[in-house]
């Protein structure tokens, strides 16, 4: 791969003197620094340089890579000690993401979040593998100066034949130094789906043009819960996508399942996931039926219908990436949950899902238990849950906390 064109890391870095409440949230470990917190900086700087933030008092705060294309300027890498960004610190820091992840191969899965940006210390930054093949997506420009270095100390973790890069909607509307989206940056990718296990069943996903990088890993835990909660069951999963849900249910026993997805493309790789897997008997004795339609529309017509499912799964997409979305999507997920609730039978299960960022995990609960009350339904909560293992959370980074979950019984 070409990757000449890549620019250097500026020799000098960048000082930065913060307002005092920067100072305090880096002081608790907060990843972001964002542009209006900086008071004075030595000079102007280029995306990938590197960022060394001061207090008051000139002392060590922080220090990470800078941003001057973004609000949130500097990601930081590392608090209270300074570090000497490259190969050997990338190498530690993918080091310890690996060691998180280690024990997934051993249970089947070799589909799973590799590094999860600022969860693991690396801002911006997801590596996903799938099976032989690893995804590395950049969401900030800064990371084209350390691609390289990045690259060479993925090496040292865990050697890939095959690397396809991928690059946000916003790096991607920027200088991209002769990368592109999607593109195979180390060996050979004979077609854009990849296929790899997670559980021990067989997946498949588009890395090079899938949602996010191909697949949802984030998921896994709560599927295999629903896969617990399927047997003999008629499941209906919502905003199925590529039938992640569909295919656990369908694997937990479950009579018969309906995936529901506005996508046709979608829909059709859970037809061929179903086929894949028909060498599972609970799988190959599913009834599995897919519906392409607007989820809200589909929900009201089973209704009309008096369709009932001992398992239902409606998992939209995000609906808050903004803080000005907060009430449209509190909004869109009291509608769910009130066309969802009739459709499932007395002593059925409701599994509900929120991955808008902006909204708190109490606040989705509310939501969903409110409406709940309102339509004269009880329910039993069974679990709260959040991501996988693969996608570890930091107290000191509440935005990283996107994943929720409620499990319930319905009266
Ligand atoms: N449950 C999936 C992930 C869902 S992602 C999993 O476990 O992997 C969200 C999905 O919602 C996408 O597949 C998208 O096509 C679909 N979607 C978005 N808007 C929709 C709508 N209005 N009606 C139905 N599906 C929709």
């Amino acid at each position: 791969m070409d990757f000449s064109q890549l620019p250097q890391p500026s020799e000098r870095n960048i000082a930065i003197h913060v307002t005092a409440a920067a100072e305090r949230s880096l002081r608790g470990g907060h990843p972001w620094l964002y542009d209006n917190s900086i008071r004075e900086q030595s000079k102007d700087g280029q995306a990938g340089d590197i960022g060394v933030i001061f207090d008051k008092k000139r002392h060590f705060l922080a220090v990470g890579l800078y941003d001057p294309d973004s609000p949130i300027r500097v990601k930081i890498l590392q608090h209270k000690t300074s570090a000497s960004i490259g190969h050997d610190f990338f190498r530690t820091r993918l080091q310890a993401a690996a060691q998180i992840r280690a024990h997934l191969p051993d249970d089947g899965t070799t589909g799973y979040r590799f590094v999860h940006g600022e969860n693991d210390t690396l801002p911006s930054l997801v590596i996903d593998r799938y099976g032989a093949v690893l995804v590395v997506k950049l969401y900030s420009a800064a990371w084209f100066a350390h691609l390289r270095e990045l690259l060479s100390a993925l090496d040292d973790i865990h050697p890939a034949k095959t690397i396809v890069l991928r690059l946000s909607r916003a790096v991607q509307d920027g200088e991209t130094f002769g990368l592109s989206d999607g593109m195979v940056i180390r060996g050979k990718l004979s077609e854009s789906k990849v296929a790899f296990t997670e559980n021990k069943l067989r997946f498949v996903a588009d890395v090079i043009r899938g949602h996010k990088t191909g697949f949802f890993f984030d998921q896994r835990e709560n599927r295999q819960r629903a896969m617990t909660l399927s047997a003999t069951k008629n499941v209906l999963d919502v905003f199925s996508y590529n039938g992640g849900f569909s295919l656990y249910a369908a694997a937990g026993g479950a009579k018969s399942v309906l995936s529901v997805d506005i996508s046709q493309p979608a829909l059709r790789d859970a037809r061929q996931l179903f086929e894949l897997n028909a060498n599972h008997t609970n799988i190959a004795n599913c009834q599995h039926e897919t519906m392409a339609a607007d989820a809200f529309e589909a929900l009201r017509q089973l209704a009309s219908q008096r369709r009932k499912f001992g398992l239902v799964v409606v998992d939209p997409p995000s609906f808050a990436n903004k803080a000005s979305q907060i009430e449209d999507a509190l909004r869109a997920y009291r509608k769910l949950t009130a066309l969802a609730l009739p459709l499932v039978e007395k002593g059925g299960t409701l599994v509900m899902a929120s991955c808008s960022s902006r909204i708190a995990p109490d606040d989705f609960f509310a939501t969903v238990h409110h409406t709940a009350q309102r339509h004269h339904y009880r329910l039993h909560e069974i679990e709260r849950t959040s991501h996988a293992i693969d996608h570890p959370l930091r107290e000191s980074f509440p935005e990283g906390r996107y994943l929720k979950c409620l499990f319930a019984t319905v009266d």
